[in-house]
């Protein structure tokens, strides 16, 4: 699915020294620290030294790591700001990924270009909305810098369908809450409310209520939604 943009595997078609700026944005669920993760792999693979940052206020999984809902992990680097990372960037790194960037303000956008600028190749990843699904500051102005870009899709925990929204499930309407699937669901554009809901519509879907969650094709959904 992620496979085809330029950039995906070793940058040996650039020029050495060349940096740039990937952006992986989605809603919650929809693969992006997955994908991260994945890009930051083939790198190390590759023999480039790595770095992962990530905001501190995400201690969901764990304090250090980069952690998907999936349970791949990498080392990470907790920062409190963009300027934390221009600091923590190490001589030799060739590599910068940075997930949950919309924990991160608009200085981030200065900093990104600083790296790529410098010949480092960095790979963001965060929401591209709010709960609302108004878009998620700033990630408007990442995807405006950003050399290439990839829109990851989750499946909607009401209908089944691909889903580009975060459906939140508690009442608060502070526009940061950091939670997983207590806190929050992937919707379709359909099922979606911007208020927040106070109990997950999808009784008629059979997904699992292990730790890691893993949807399954509903029984009752229509044949093309099948694989
Ligand atoms: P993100 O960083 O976009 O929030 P992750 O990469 O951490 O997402 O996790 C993606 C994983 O979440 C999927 O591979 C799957 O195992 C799990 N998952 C749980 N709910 C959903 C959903 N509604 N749609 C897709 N994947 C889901
Ligand atoms: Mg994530
Ligand atoms: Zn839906």
């Amino acid at each position: 699915m992620f496979g085809t943009y330029p950039g995906a595997g070793f940058p040996g078609h650039l020029q050495p020294g060349t940096g740039w700026v990937e952006v992986i944005c989605g809603s919650m669920f929809s693969g992006k620290t997955e994908e991260l993760i994945r890009r930051i792999r083939r790198a190390a693979i590759a023999r480039q030294k790595v770095q992962v940052f990530k905001p501190r206020i995400d201690d969901r999984y764990d304090a250090q790591a980069v952690v998907s809902h999936s349970d791949l992990r990498v080392e990470g680097i907790p920062v409190d700001t963009a300027q934390d990372i221009l600091e923590g960037v190490l001589p030799d790194t060739a590599v910068v990924g940075i997930d949950e960037v919309q924990f991160f303000d608009l200085q981030l956008i200065e900093v990104v270009n600083i790296l790529a600028d410098r010949g480092i190749r960095v790979v963001c990843a965060g929401l591209d909305q709010d709960y609302q699904g108004r878009p998620f500051e700033p990630m408007p102005q990442l995807l405006a810098i950003a050399e290439v870009i990839t829109k990851a899709l989750a499946v909607c925990m009401v209908c089944g369908a691909p889903a580009n929204r975060s459906q939140r499930l508690s009442a608060s309407e502070s526009r940061v809450i950091i939670g997983a699937h207590d806190t929050y669901e992937a919707r379709c554009r359909r099922c979606h409310h911007a208020a927040p809901v106070s109990a997950p519509e999808q009784q008629s879907l059979p997904i699992a209520t292990e730790s890691v969650p893993r949807p399954t094709v509903p029984e009752q959904l229509p044949m093309n939604f099948r694989e």
